[in-house]
């Protein structure tokens, strides 16, 4: 595949392009990017809760990210990425409230409870997780942090904290006091003081302020600290994985919409106050996936698992090129009708791209390749990228090897596999080449031709389906019959 982080092809410098704008969620407006240090830029990504299989929404969210570093890299910027697992600590209600997700998991699977068994349960689901996204094509970051491997630095986070006085304890942990933070909120301009005493039914009696959130949970089960054993709360994990691996000021944070209120609010909160610089300068949030007008949620029984989506005969290409339709800070509601539809128009493209343009000894056409970089340097409208692929594949004006030359760096970007060499495009098709037919199936393939010539139509049924018996599927086209192989 073309190699985008290692490229050795001819790029544009990132002066001549036009300039990556992103839209910022702490600020609600698209705005020019620039990265604290000229090519290079740091992102965290949140990762999955390693509990169960990540199901097709939370997949949205890291083929955003995916798409996102690859606009960068295309961009000439070298990337330092960041997405961890939560192994621990992540409650069912994002703040203080309901039951370990881990614990769950550990409850349903009928092991242990103890550190070691979360361990090996987190295990397989970051297994599970990591052949999801290589199956979405889903580049890896340079470094996978589990939360788990970093109680430490978590632990001396929170002690900084208290240190400057922006906790307090209490009887079951210690909770981080907004009413130091004052700008507590500033994602989604959310109105703490609308939360005051009374405003809503507060669980825990001890804490100040219904917002006020757990940096440190005690418990039976755990790690041992100043406040005693227990373990970090959910939120402080990504605070001290994103310092510790790509320093104290970053400059893209992404998640799903769901993680900015709470999870990223605290973020913010902890970070800054921990070191009094600005912690994310670009907050980037992927919309929700519904399945059939329904939010995903176990209660309703309508989690869908990519596994179940190759089992139907998708592939994770299919899947991709579905959601990069639509554009990620839009709403998209998931159907099998849909992804049908997606699948059909993949293959459409893919057996353009195989087929009728193997000759890779093209040139990159400049006009369509500005109008990509127009639309992917526009806030990622995947969306627009790919009705440019339409266009170009359809414009007869453009030979078809420097399509092929412009549509295969248009793929580094897109990932949904039309940049494979010509003859391994082929083969992933089951493209048959004239070349390579066995001579008993080019015997009855020109049987069926002599049938059909003398109108003998059940003679040429009976010949389709003794080719397809030996795995070959005809297609009648206005060059001839081509094969392919299942
Ligand atoms: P979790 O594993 O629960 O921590 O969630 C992983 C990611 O998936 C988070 O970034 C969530 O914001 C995101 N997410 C959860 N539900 C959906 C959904 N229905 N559609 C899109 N993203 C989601
Ligand atoms: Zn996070």
């Amino acid at each position: 595949m073309f190699d985008l982080f290692h490229s050795k092809h001819e790029r544009r410098s990132v002066t001549d392009l036009p300039p990556l704008r992103l839209c910022n969620s702490e600020t609600r407006t698209v705005e020019e990017f620039t990265p604290r240090k000229p090519d290079e830029v740091t992102m965290y990504s949140c990762g999955p809760t390693v509990y169960d299989y990540a199901h097709i929404g939370n997949l949205r969210a890291y083929v955003t990210a995916d798409v996102l570093k690859r606009i960068l890299a295309y961009n000439g910027y070298h990337v330092r990425h960041t997405m961890n697992f939560t192994d621990f600590g992540h409650l069912t209600s994002d703040a203080d409230a309901g039951e370990d997700k881990i614990m769950k998991g550990l409850r349903r699977e009928g092991m242990d409870i103890s550190l070691a068994a979360m361990r090996t349960l987190s295990d397989r689901y970051i297994d599970a997780f990591k052949d999801d996204a290589a199956t979405l094509n889903i580049l890896p970051p340079t470094e996978y942090t589990r939360a788990s491997d970093f109680v430490k630095e978590q632990i001396n986070l929170i002690q900084t904290l208290s240190e400057k006085g922006y906790t307090y304890e209490t009887s079951d942990g210690v909770y981080f006091d907004i009413s130091r933070f004052p700008s507590y909120g500033r994602l989604g301009n959310i109105d703490i003081h609308a939360q005051d005493d009374g405003a809503r039914v507060e669980v825990n009696p001890e804490k100040r302020h219904p917002a006020d959130f757990a940096v440190w949970k005690k418990g039976d089960l755990g790690w041992d600290s100043i406040w005693g054993k227990g373990f970090p709360g959910w939120h402080i994990e990504c605070s001290a994985m994103a310092m510790a691996t790509l320093g104290k000021q970053i400059d893209i944070h992404t998640g799903g919409v769901d993680n900015a209120p709470t999870h990223h609010n605290a973020e913010i909160a902890q970070s800054e106050s921990a070191t009094g610089k600005q912690f994310v300068h670009y907050w980037i949030h992927s919309e929700h996936l519904n399945i059939d007008g329904a939010k995903i949620a176990k209660s309703e029984g309508n989690s869908l698992f990519l596994r179940d989506l190759l089992t139907q005969g998708f592939s994770g290409a299919d899947y991709r090129y579905w959601l990069l339709t639509s554009h990620y800070r839009t709403k998209v509601d998931f159907s099998l009708d849909a992804l049908t539809g997606a699948k059909q128009a993949l293959y459409r493209l893919k057996r353009f791209m195989y087929e009728e343009c193997t000759d890779s000894s093209g040139i990159i056409d400049d006009t369509y390749r500005q109008d990509f970089i127009e639309a992917i340097n526009d806030d990622c409208d995947t969306p627009r990228a790919i009705a440019l692929i339409w266009d170009l594949m359809k414009d007869s004006d453009v030979a078809a090897k420097n399509k092929r030359a412009t549509i295969f760096e248009m793929d580094s970007v897109l990932g949904i596999g039309l940049g494979l060499s010509p003859k391994d495009g082929a083969a992933a098709l089951g493209l048959v080449d004239s070349a390579d037919i066995p001579a008993d199936v080019q015997e009855l393939l020109e049987a069926r031709e002599d049938a059909r010539a003398a109108q003998s139509w059940d003679e040429a049924d009976r010949l389709r389906d003794a080719l397809q018996e030996k795995g070959y599927t005809v297609e009648d086209t206005s060059e001839g019959p081509k094969l392919t192989q299942q």
